[in-house]
């Protein structure tokens, strides 16, 4: 159920999501995680049906949905494997990337690719201890200007998703030794056309399926590669981060539901003594307050995604807390279920566990929670000019 208005086409897309996720991803999402195994044959499968250009513009070849439709679609994905929706996000965000400023050259070798699932994106933004690749304040490793492009010398960012598999990732970076940090350039790397090398494996807290690895990049990139304006990219951030935060907000809400829903299960059967958990009031009241932190988060992200979609949102207040709200939600939902399933649920004999520690990455992923705060902060309150 979501308060807010479906149209028939947003249905269809949730009931197509829905059934994807139970039959494709909720088989294979305990082994992905156990095993720390890439969700290849998720993928494939989303391929297949033509979502790897779920928000392409038609024009280009791709299914040109909504934010709102996207956000359903990861949404139900997470509720079942939340690995392989990151993995899914971290394309849609990097699909977003290319697709919001390309020239027609790019349109022709990239956009058009990824519409025709020929084409897997990544983000590889974050340099270990930069700050988190969306925040402001974040830094980047310099390449060098040479003739026709650009020379990468063994740029290590720490966490690429899909490393093993993507074929382009968003690489952000300053162009010069010499440039401030303010002045972040985005250049579109293929792994075919440079030295991609995965230095270690991925062996995350959660989202172990997500094979976010440390890559180091070295060899030219063809200034034909370059994305908008050299030294521009931030200037470009107001267009590409509403898609960016709301997809992570859709895979820690959907994270929040499906752990609700495997208590729901969990508490309904019989306990020692033959009677129903839920009966007792401790858990009865948690499920309340568990129900009512859902409910209004996801109220909040849909009727966020569908502004967005109609054009009634001109500033990224609501998305930094959108974000922010699902990062609370997943925290509070998972935390609960882990109290409610006991040392049961300690010892990994229940689904909470996993759903636990793959909703920690909440806090850190993306824009992190402490820059989306301050993000939200700071719109609220702008700093004054100093008097002249
Ligand atoms: C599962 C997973 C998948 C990921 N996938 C990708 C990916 O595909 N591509 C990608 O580019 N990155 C990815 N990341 C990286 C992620 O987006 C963060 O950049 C990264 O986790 C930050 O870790 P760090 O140790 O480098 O943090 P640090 O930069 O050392 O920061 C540590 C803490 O301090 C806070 N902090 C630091 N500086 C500031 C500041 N200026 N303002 C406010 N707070 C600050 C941070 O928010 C963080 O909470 C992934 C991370 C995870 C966990």
């Amino acid at each position: 159920m979501t308060y807010v208005s479906l149209s028939p086409k947003h249905h269809e897309w949730r009931e197509r999501a829905e059934e994807v996720a139970r039959r494709e991803l909720a088989p294979r999402a305990a082994a992905i995680d156990r095993e720390s195994r890439y969700p290849t044959e998720s993928m494939d499968t989303f391929r297949e049906l033509g979502w790897w250009g779920l928000r392409v513009s038609e024009e280009h070849g791709g299914l040109g949905e909504g934010l709102l439709t996207t956000v359903l679609v990861v949404e139900e994905l997470a509720k079942r494997c939340p690995s392989t929706a990151m993995c899914f996000k971290m394309h849609l965000e990097g699909a977003e990337l290319v697709s919001r400023v390309p020239t027609q050259d790019q349109v022709d070798r990239l956009v058009s690719r990824i519409a025709r699932g020929e084409m897997l994106c990544t983000i590889a933004g974050s340099e270990t201890g930069s700050g988190g690749a969306w925040n402001p304040a974040a830094t980047n490793s310099a390449v060098e200007r040479v003739d026709g492009g650009y020379r990468i010398d063994k740029i290590r960012k720490g966490y690429v998703t899909s490393a093993h598999t993507a074929d382009m990732a968003y690489f952000t970076c300053r162009v010069g030794a010499d440039t401030p940090q303010s002045q972040t350039s985005a250049l579109i790397v293929e792994r075919d056309r440079i030295d991609w090398e995965v230095v270690e494996p991925w062996d995350g807290l959660g989202m172990r399926g997500n094979a976010s690895s440390p890559v180091l990049f070295s060899g030219f990139v063809p200034k034909e590669n370059l994305l908008g304006e050299e030294g521009g990219s931030r200037a470009n951030t107001p267009k590409l981060l509403p898609v960016v935060l709301a997809t992570y907000a859709a895979v820690f809400l959907g994270i929040a539901e499906g752990a609700y829903d495997a208590l729901a299960e969990w508490i309904a059967e019989p306990g020692l003594g033959g009677m129903r958990r839920v009966d007792g009031e401790v858990l009865l009241r948690r499920m309340a307050e568990l129900d009512i932190d859902i409910q209004r988060t996801q109220a909040f992200i849909h009727a966020v995604a569908l502004a967005y979609d109609e054009g009634r949102v001109d500033s990224l207040l609501p998305f930094y807390q959108a974000k922010i709200a699902a990062s609370q939600t997943v925290g509070r939902v998972t935390t609960d279920a882990m109290t409610s399933g006991g040392g049961t649920a300690f010892a990994k004999r229940l689904p909470f566990e996993r759903y636990f520690r793959d909703g920690r990455a909440a806090m850190v992923m993306g824009f992190a929670d402490d820059g989306a705060i301050l993000a939200v902060g700071r719109t609220l309150f702008p700093k004054e000019q100093a008097p002249s």
